[in-house]
């Protein structure tokens, strides 16, 4: 493990950068909120541990203790519990903080942290298309605010940014793959200066929760968005399998036990009806916004793959 001296590990606190990107951090939070509760939305609480939690489609360390007996996991994600609750509740979000242990190789990429944030939202019975379009008007709107509110510092960072025009474009993942190769997110990502979705995501890139098409078995009725000028990924979501015959299937053909996600199961047998949501990553858009080379710039505490942190 890479070890840093204290001064190291502060002195970015005192760096006008970061004050800049938590004032941005303080208006992208507000505003994502302020968006999502005028349309209906319900805020959760975050869950901080659970004894379920997503079984991600990449490897990482799995950080889990025992309480009275039960073994608990550190939350990677609530995508069960925004299925479970948004049965009851048909429009959630959440700023749920997730633990994901990532390999050290993945500091490389400047935009990965072993905790950080989600705005995470389900909506029942939505499709993705209807889902697109809402975090197309998301992405929007946060960005038309902070550009508003933050014109100064925007330009102290030497950050230029645009607001897109809607629809955004949409690459299918198996045509982009097949045009620029395994690396297609990166090479359209640096050509793009708008931000543009990955549609139809093979069921082996993903975890089993996504539901398949119908028409085309083993291809996903799922998204990503990706930021222009080289940022990537900026969130992932799609629609959820509800059929509980399928959901198992699904778990088997992954290599994962019923036991692993035993609670949710005990749920899903009372049936479950479509949403479809998404997540999308707070440091990682702050990040785009201020135009940082790497994730950590943007956090006080940041926990890099691969380093020792406070
Ligand atoms: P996922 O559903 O796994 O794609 O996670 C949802 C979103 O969370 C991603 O699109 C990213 O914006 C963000 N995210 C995922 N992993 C990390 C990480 N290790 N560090 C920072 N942000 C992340
Ligand atoms: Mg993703």
């Amino acid at each position: 493990m890479e070890t840093e001296t204290v001064s190291e590990l502060m002195d970015h606190i005192s760096e006008k950068k970061l004050e800049i990107a938590l004032k941005i951090n303080t208006t992208v939070r507000a505003e994502m909120g302020a968006f999502l509760r005028d349309r209906g939305f319900v805020e959760i609480p975050p869950v901080i541990f659970s004894t379920v939690t997503d079984p991600l489609n990449h490897p990482v360390y799995d950080p889990s203790f025992e309480y009275e007996g039960t073994r608990y996991a550190l939350t990677k994600s609530m995508i069960f519990h925004k299925q479970i609750i948004v049965q009851k509740i048909p429009k959630i979000f959440t700023f749920s903080p997730n633990v994901r242990l990532e390999m050290p190789e993945k500091a490389k990429t400047g935009r990965h942290l072993l905790e950080f944030t989600q705005l995470d939202l389900e909506v029942k019975g939505a499709t993705r298309e209807e889902l697109m379009q809402l975090g197309e008007e998301l992405f929007i709107h946060t960005v038309s605010k902070v550009m508003e509110k933050h014109s100064e510092e925007l330009a102290m960072l030497g950050r230029k940014l645009h607001v897109p025009a809607k629809p955004f474009k949409a690459y299918k993942y198996t045509e982009a793959e097949a045009r620029y190769g395994p690396e297609f997110e990166s090479i359209l990502s640096e050509k793009s200066t708008d931000p543009f979705w990955i549609i139809d995501i093979p069921l082996k890139q993903r975890e089993f929760y996504d539901r398949e098409k119908d028409d085309e078995p083993g291809i996903l009725r799922d998204m990503d968005l990706i930021y222009p000028e080289g940022y990537c990924e900026a969130l992932s979501g799609g629609e959820r399998e509800y059929d509980l015959e399928r959901i198992k299937e699904r778990i088997l053909k992954k290599g994962q036990t019923f036991e692993q996600f035993k609670w949710f199961l005990e749920f899903a047998k009372g049936g479950l009806e479509l949403s479809c949501g998404f997540g999308i990553g707070i440091e990682r858009f702050v990040r785009y916004i201020c135009g940082f080379q790497r994730i950590e710039d943007v956090h006080p505490f940041p926990k890099v793959p691969g380093k020792v942190s406070v």
